[in-house]
């Protein structure tokens, strides 16, 4: 069973419920009790996006010339 992420609009604190895919747009009540949340993409796959963002370079210490290492590709 799934994993949704949810956040409230009212204490803006973020909470996951396992619930089958055919409910994840059902109301999740926030764990303080407020009623006034919606589902967020989980925050795995943006922490994922973050990391390539600033790659390290790849240099395979030949300066590019040659065709065999990962420093020519780009
Ligand atoms: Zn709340």
């Amino acid at each position: 069973m799934p994993l949704y992420e949810y956040v409230c609009d009212d204490c803006e604190i973020r909470f996951e419920v396992l619930r089958p895919a055919s409910r994840m747009d059902d109301r999740a009540d926030c764990p303080r009790g407020h009623v006034s949340t919606r589902r967020v993409l989980s925050t795995f796959a943006t922490m994922t996006r973050d990391e390539y963002a600033d790659p390290e370079p790849v240099s395979g210490g030949c300066g590019g010339g040659c065709t065999n290492c990962a420093c020519s590709v780009n």
